[in-house]
Parts: structure tokens; C-alpha cells; sequence
């Protein structure tokens, strides 16, 4: 099996998993049941770490449809940053 990448022109691009050589031009969109085209990628010849091919694909998909917002992370979620001695001789307030 292979992983075909489309792309619909109102969702963006969609993953088809079909057997190698099977491909059709034309996908079906799931979303809106129109024509999605196809999209030649390179091939995916490693499949590398999970987490790495996560971040892989996130980049990807990033840069043809970024994730939006409607507010900053809440307070309590961020990380924290490292605590750096030299911030405790700073002059305060
Ligand atoms: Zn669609």
C-alpha cells in the first residue's frame, strides 16, 4: 500500500491509501465529496521515528494550511522557562 496525496481545492490536500500503481487522476474530497487532483510528492522511503515523522508532516501541512488561532494559550498551559541565575541580580522595581 502507498499513501497518494490530493489536493481539493476547497479543503486542501487529503491522503488516499491505494496499493502501489493504482492511483486515479482524481480523488473523491471526503469532506465535500468533490474532485481533489493529485498531488506528486516525493516518496516517503524512510518512515524515521514516530514523533519525527509527526513533526515532518506538521511542518508540511503548516505551510500550505498554518493552524489559526482565536486566543493566546491560556497562562497555565506554557511551558516554563529555564530559570537563569543571573535574573535574580538583576536591580528590581
Ligand atoms: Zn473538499
Amino acid at each position: 500500500m502507498a499513501v497518494y496525496v490530493y489536493r481539493c481545492a476547497e479543503h486542501g490536500v487529503l491522503d488516499v491509501v491505494a496499493p502501489i500503481g493504482t492511483a486515479p487522476a482524481t480523488a473523491s474530497c471526503p469532506r465535500c465529496a468533490g474532485t481533489a487532483t493529485r498531488v506528486f510528492t516525493a516518496p516517503r522511503l524512510s518512515l524515521g521515528s514516530a514523533p519525527a515523522r509527526a513533526l515532518l508532516d506538521r511542518t508540511e501541512r503548516s505551510a500550505d494550511s498554518p493552524d489559526v488561532v482565536t486566543r493566546p494559550p491560556s497562562p497555565g498551559r506554557a511551558p516554563a522557562a529555564p530559570r537563569n541565575p543571573a535574573l535574580a541580580r538583576l536591580p528590581r522595581p
